[in-house]
Formats: structure tokens, sequence, C-alpha cells
């Protein structure tokens, strides 16, 4: 038994050296999407993160925000602008508590997650807000139209002038917004690079949708000229439980917030 104990643990001794050396280092695997190992999620007793009331919507629902990090890279991940498109919000909350629980990837990064752009219509099951209105075409760009659908003027809706005050506030170098059903990555600005980068971590295939009027891709992307990527996730993720959803497109959103370095 101690000579057996002894053999095991010349070879401990034996691998330990050569890790040491550099020559047991194993190649590195090239990536494959869908050989990746499941992310998993944090346990519940994660630190916790700074919750902020940015504004209110029409029928008075708040609007959070959970800030984590305080470098200098700015990141904004949002979801349920349009509230019949769901699925992007517990997407958003895996993602915070994954951040959460990862905290070494914030070092000089700040992320900003809103997880319910319209609280009101993802209460109703609406694209609008309660009033009717698209929040995603109630931005001032310089392809604005109004009308009774995009509002008759830009921020006339307090939930478009809440996202606008968090993207005045933290200047965010890009920002996420997912979206169903048109399953693709789009983006705005200058937005390519990184949602080539992201549409490498999941099954969606990179489209140029184009600039859709007064929208926020065309705010911040076109008029601010930053990096602005609109996940459209496909219809049936609304039925996909927040796990799923996770190990899906869990990567594609760690794309965005290490770019240019990647997950893994
Ligand atoms: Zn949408």
């Amino acid at each position: 038994m101690d000579r057996v104990r002894s053999q095991f643990s010349r070879i401990s001794l034996l691998v330990g050296l050569l890790a040491i050396s550099g020559c047991y280092e194993p190649e590195p695997k090239p990536l494959i999407i869908g050989e990746m190992p499941p992310l998993v999620l944090p346990p519940a007793e994660a630190p916790p993160a700074q919750h902020r009331l940015v504004g209110r919507s029409v029928q008075g629902r708040p609007i959070m925000i959970q800030i984590l990090g305080d470098g200098d890279d700015t990141v904004l991940v949002m979801a349920t602008i349009h509230g019949n498109e769901p699925a992007g919000t517990p997407l958003v909350n895996s993602l915070t508590g994954y951040l959460r629980n990862n905290r070494s990837l914030l070092e000089g990064r700040r992320i900003v997650l809103m997880p319910v752009a319209n609280p009101d219509g993802f209460a109703a099951g609406t694209r609008e807000n309660i009033r009717r209105i698209d929040l995603n075409r109630n931005f001032e760009a310089a392809n604005r139209v109004n009308d009774e659908t995009n509002g008759f003027r830009p921020l006339s809706e307090p939930e478009s002038r809440a996202l606008q005050s968090v993207i005045k506030e933290y200047s965010p170098s890009r920002i996420v917004s997912i979206h169903q059903p048109l399953t693709c990555i789009d983006y705005d600005g200058p937005g390519r690079t990184l949602a080539a980068r992201m549409a490498q971590y999941c099954d969606l295939p990179l489209k140029k949708l184009g600039a859709k009027p007064g929208s926020l891709g065309s705010y911040t992307g076109e008029s601010l000229g930053i990096a602005t990527i609109t996940v459209e996730l496909p219809a049936e993720a609304s039925k996909q439980s927040e796990q799923a959803l996770w190990d899906k497109y869990g990567r594609a959103l760690l794309a965005a917030i290490l770019f240019p370095q990647h997950p893994l």
C-alpha cells in the first residue's frame, strides 16, 4: 500500500514539475459552437449589485438598472424595449448573476444592465408602451419620423427619456439591446466587428437589417457613433427556460462584455 502511495506521489510530483516547466500544457482546442461546456450560473449568495431607479413608466412601474464594476469601459445591456419580446429579460438577469459571481470579468469595466426597458408593455404583452407608442422609434435620430406610433415628438415617453438619461450619464462604448423574433444579430453605427464577434458565440447569423426611423440604434449607433447591437432571438425563445436561454446565448453576451477579448 505504501509502495503504491509513494509511486503515486512520485507521478504527481513529475506532472507538477512538467506543468511548472510548461511542458505539460495541453493543446488549446479550437472553439466549436455546440461543444462548449455550459456556463454555470452562480450560487444565490453572490455579492449585491448596485440597483438604481432611473425612471417610471406611464403607469408608474419602476425602470431599474443594475451597475456592476466601476471601470472606464462601459457596456449597456438591455432587454424588452418591445414588451411582447420578453426573452431578453431572463437573459439579462442570468448575465447579471454570472457577472456578480465572476467579478474578475468586471476589471476595468462597468456593466449597466436594464432587464425591462418597457415595463408596461412587458406587463400587458404589447410591443408598444401603454400609450401605444413604439419606444424603439421614439428617439431623436436624424431619420426620425413623427407620427402616432413613433410619438409626435422625440422622447415623448417617460420610458425612452429614462433610457436616454442612462446613455447620457454612463456613456457606454457598446450597447446591446435584445429583441425577438428576427433570429439574427444586427448592428448600427460602428458595431459590425462586435456583431460578428457575438455571432461567433451563438447560432444567430450576422445580418444588417437597416436603421429604423427614430430607433435606439439610429440614435446611439448612427447619431452618437456608439457600437449598437440588436440581438434578435427567435420567437420560440419566449418558451425556453432561463437556463436554456443562458446556455444558448450567454456566451454571445459575454463576448460583447469582454470585447475585444474573447470569452471562455
Ligand atoms: Zn423588437
